[in-house]
């Protein structure tokens, strides 16, 4: 007997027809005498429609003093869909019960739309187990040390399913999802795209950090933690399939380098368009200007991704950066009121058109010449690159949005990711 967290995404639980398939995959799970926890998302479009009301009341703005009520709001898409996935398992002959974040509890900081777990009592799900009982717990919610409800933000279902795997020490966690595993890109973009078999830690890691959403990022960091088995499969295969099939199905998330594998170059690419450029023009040459305008990004909470400072001239250089592209308005009114009066650059110019490109593998490390082919690749393509991010197994470049499919297909196709290439 195992004890196996299940999550299932919203396109997984999108009507009721699909819960009752999870309700019927849960089942069969249980019967084969496994101990089950369900952590189910909202259903498919309900955090968007929920959110969507609050806008047409109140437009969001960060620093919003309705952020505790976005969290109240948008994490009753997880109370509904927990609350019917429990009905279905009920209809299913199984014992179940649902829990709030709350009830758990799932105990977060208080910063609301983007809140972090601290713990999770395991107590009374423990208990729910032990009397044979299958636990489902809301997805995306916690409560704070004064008991309000908060969210994990967006795709944070993931993080719950893995803290929660992690603080029950869970046999496995296995995030049941539209797609049946981690690709090298996003099969939406490139049809092409190969299902990973095993990716490693690290890679998914990045994946994650640089845009592909299959994982939200912090799941990914809890898995690292905490080691926490952990697996991403299709919920559309049909519910009786054969356990053991089902169970080695997938993409794998693994945590040690294996010495004997081949490793690929590159394992995948991944990209976004959450991100917006803004260049502060014409600003003197001299020691202290990166934390001068970084600085006041900083003081206003608001996290930069790449940075880019040009060569001087006349003493005068160029200083860009990205960020994310809710928080861009904000930052150029700011650097506009504080940085440019004060700095006594000409001028602040600002593009919201950008996206960013990433190549993943670890097995960069041990190749030269892997970010010169990018370069290569995007060149023949005609692909101007602003920026340029690297690290040990990524590089990264900001193009124009519009290049951004064909960047991916050009490069998915130049680092032999294809399927016919597999
Ligand atoms: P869920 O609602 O189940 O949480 P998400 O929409 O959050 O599902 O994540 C699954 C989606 O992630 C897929 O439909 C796919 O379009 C996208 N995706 C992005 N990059 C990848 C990748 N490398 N491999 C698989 N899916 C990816
Ligand atoms: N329902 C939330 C969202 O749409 C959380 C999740 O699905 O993981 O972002
Ligand atoms: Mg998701």
């Amino acid at each position: 007997m195992a004890l196996i967290v299940h999550k299932y995404g919203g396109t997984s639980m999108g009507s009721t027809e699909r819960i009752r398939n999870v309700a019927k995959r849960v089942a069969k799970w249980a019967r084969a005498g496994h101990q089950m926890v369900v952590v189910p998302s909202a259903m498919s479009g309900e955090t968007n429609r929920l959110l969507g009301l609050a806008k047409e009341l109140a437009p969001s703005q960060p620093g919003d003093s309705h952020h505790r009520e976005l969290d109240m709001l948008a994490s009753t898409g997880e109370q509904a869909s927990s609350a019917l996935l429990a009905i279905a398992l009920q209809a299913e002959g199984m014992e179940a019960v649902s829990y709030a974040g709350w009830q758990v509890q799932v105990r977060t900081d208080s910063a609301f739309t983007k809140a972090r777990i601290e713990s999770i009592d395991d107590v009374r799900v423990r208990a729910d187990l032990d009397a044979g009982r299958v636990v489902v717990i809301t997805g995306f919610q916690g409560v704070d040390e004064a008991g309000n409800i908060t969210t994990l933000g967006r795709g944070g279902s993931d993080t719950s399913a893995v803290a929660i795997a992690a603080a029950l020490k869970a046999n496995e966690c296995l995030i049941y999802t539209d797609v049946d595993g981690v690709y090298t890109t996003d099969p939406r973009v490139e049809p092409d795209a190969r299902r990973l078999g095993t990716v490693s830690f690290e890679e998914m890691l990045e994946m994650a950090s640089l845009g592909s959403k299959v994982l939200q990022i912090r799941s990914v960091e809890f898995a690292g933690k905490y080691k926490v088995p952990l697996r991403v499969l299709s919920s559309f295969t049909p519910w009786d399939i054969d356990i053991d099939e089902e169970a080695r199905s997938g993409t794998l998330i693994t945590f040690e380098e294996d010495e004997n594998m081949e490793q690929a170059v590159v394992s995948g690419i991944a990209f976004n368009k959450d991100e917006a450029k803004i260049s502060v023009l014409g600003v003197p040459d001299k020691p202290g200007i990166a934390y001068h305008i970084l600085g006041a990004i900083a003081d206003a909470n608001i996290e930069v991704d790449v940075i880019i400072q040009n060569l001087s001239k006349d003493g005068r250089t160029d200083f860009s950066f990205t960020v994310h592209r809710n928080d861009y308005a904000r930052a150029v009114d700011l650097l506009k009121a504080k940085v440019l009066p004060t700095l006594g650059a000409a001028e602040i110019v600002g593009d919201t058109k950008i996206c960013k490109v990433s190549i993943v593998g670890i097995g960069m490390r041990s190749h030269v010449g892997v970010a010169s082919k990018m370069f290569r690749v995007l060149s023949e393509e005609g692909i101007n690159i602003q920026m340029i991010s690297t690290s040990e197994i990524k590089t990264s470049v900001v193009i124009d949005e519009k290049y951004m499919e064909l960047a991916v297909r050009a490069l998915h196709k130049a680092f032999d990711l294809d399927q016919t290439a597999a």
